[in-house]
Formats: C-alpha cells, sequence, structure tokens
C-alpha cells in the first residue's frame, strides 16, 4: 500500500541546532498523532538516513553563513513543496547576527586558533536572501507546540497564522505583573507574540528572541530601555541588538535611504 503520508525533511546550516532538539523532546500524544499524519525523512539530531528525494516539507534551520550554503539551500528548494525557515536564525539570522557586527569575531572568540579554515565565513543571513520562505516559525529555540500547529493548519491545507502583535497582549491575557513595574526592563513591546509570554511570567525580561513585530519602533525600545529601564544608552541599543541584529541594520539602512 502506497504511503500517502507528507515526507517532511529538517536541514541544519549555521545554527546550535537546539530548534532540531526542542523537536525530540515532544513525548506527547499531539506528536505521535502527527507521526500518524507525515514522514520524517531526514533529521540529524535523530536519525542518521538522509535523502536526495522530492519532499512535501523542508524545515530549514540555521542561518546563511558561506558561498557554499547557497547551492544546498538551492537544491532544497528545488525539491521541496513548501520550505519553512525553523527557528530564528533561519528566520532573521538571529543571534548569529551578532558577528557581523563584531570586526575581527574569528579572533575575539578564537584567539591562537582564528587561522583554522573552516571558520572563513560571510555575515550571517536570513535564508531567504538566498531561497523563496513560505513560512517562518519565530523563536530561539522554536516553540514546538507552535511547530506542531502550523504542520497541522499546512496538512489540512489552511494558511498557517503567525501573530503580529507584541509579547505584551499575552502578558496582559495571563495577568502577568509588567517588569517595567517591578523596576526592570523588557523587550516585549516590540517583540512578536505566540511564545504566551513564559519570561516575563517566570519574572525575567522578554529578550526578544521571537524576532520583532512587522514595522516595530525600534528607536522607541532604546529610548524606553533606557529611561523607563534603567539601562545606559549603550545597553539599551547593544540589548536590542542580541536577537534582531540584522532587523536593527535593515532599520539603519531604511533611515540611511530616507
Ligand atoms: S534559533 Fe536559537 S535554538 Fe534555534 S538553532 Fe538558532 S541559536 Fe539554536
Ligand atoms: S513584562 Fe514585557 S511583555 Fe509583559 S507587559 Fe511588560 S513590557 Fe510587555
Ligand atoms: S517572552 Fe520573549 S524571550 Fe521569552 S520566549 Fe517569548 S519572545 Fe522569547
Amino acid at each position: 500500500m502506497a504511503n500517502n503520508k507528507a515526507k517532511v525533511a529538517f536541514f541544519d546550516f549555521a545554527s546550535c541546532e537546539g530548534c532540531q532538539i526542542e523537536l525530540t523532546n515532544y513525548g506527547d500524544k499531539d506528536f505521535l498523532e502527527l507521526l500518524q499524519h507525515i514522514e520524517i525523512v531526514e533529521f540529524r539530531e535523530a536519525m542518521s538516513e538522509k535523502t536526495s528525494d522530492p519532499i512535501d516539507i523542508a524545515c530549514i534551520e540555521g542561518s546563511y553563513t558561506r558561498q557554499a550554503d547557497c547551492q544546498r539551500l538551492l537544491d532544497i528548494r528545488c525539491r521541496a513543496k513548501v520550505v519553512i525557515s525553523y527557528g530564528q536564525c533561519a528566520g532573521t539570522a538571529g543571534i548569529n547576527a551578532l558577528k557581523n557586527h563584531q570586526a575581527d569575531y574569528q579572533s575575539f572568540v578564537y584567539d591562537r586558533d582564528a587561522g583554522m579554515p573552516h571558520l572563513d565565513s560571510d555575515n550571517a543571513k536570513p535564508i531567504s536572501s538566498i531561497i523563496k520562505v513560505d513560512y517562518q516559525v519565530p523563536g530561539c529555540p522554536v516553540n514546538r507546540y507552535e511547530f506542531l500547529d502550523i504542520i497541522s493548519h499546512l496538512l489540512h491545507g489552511k494558511e498557517p497564522v503567525i501573530p503580529n502583535y507584541p509579547v505584551c497582549v499575552e502578558c496582559k491575557r495571563n495577568e502577568t505583573i509588567c517588569r517595567f513595574l517591578a523596576g526592570d526592563h523588557c523587550m516585549g513591546m516590540v517583540t512578536r507574540a505566540g511564545c504566551g509570554a513564559p519570561c516575563p511570567a517566570d519574572g525575567i525580561p522578554c529578550e526578544g528572541c521571537r524576532g520583532f513585530v512587522d514595522n516595530p519602533n525600534q528607536y522607541a525600545l532604546s529610548k524606553v530601555l533606557h529611561e523607563k529601564g534603567g539601562l545606559s544608552l549603550h545597553r539599551a541599543e547593544s540589548k536590542s541588538l542580541l536577537f534582531n541584529a540584522n532587523e536593527r541594520d535593515n532599520a539603519n539602512k531604511e533611515s540611511e535611504i530616507d
């Protein structure tokens, strides 16, 4: 009998592979139910098999950082009906984009081993800078329940819904006391919701790991972190770079054009 399950593959580029690991944390019936409908054909963190066949859904983890990534990304795009950028490294270059701001980053990190040939790389970029991406799963790491929801929508022929409102909305829903009222700081007001705001609920600030909402007021962010959150201007600026360095760069370029 033919196997009608959707073929899903995971591919990794420059990343810590934490988003793949996140998926292996599933131990509940929802994931077992998902496996009734999909066949995972490549997933380096959990299996040794690889595929060069056509696939239904390619989940790509990690950023573009080397020219050699280009052909591999193009090959995946050619074989996949749907391409998902899986996690913030793939979606916006995430934390990898910090290196774009660090001159001579090899020496900064590896000191006398900085000349190792495999350290030679380009600026970190989102995979959408190389190939067309159909959907993005935000987060560092991804939220596995959100991923499940996105795959479920796709299997039912529906458009997945990714929130385009800030984490503050989820804080209000949870009746969490705002970190600013506790004398702290937070980046939730410009960060894309969907995680359920677990960090403020645990008494720690949102660090913006899901990237920004569309058209965030980035300059007000630094101002608020400084004036209301008590951070120095330098600290406020560098904090907002942590997961969003590429988006800050793009905003700076746009303001130069204006
Ligand atoms: S998005 Fe975060 S958890 Fe996922 S691969 Fe990148 S660094 Fe790791
Ligand atoms: S704690 Fe952060 S995310 Fe929550 S309401 Fe305050 S600023 Fe918004
Ligand atoms: S609250 Fe902020 S830092 Fe925490 S998981 Fe959500 S987006 Fe990431």
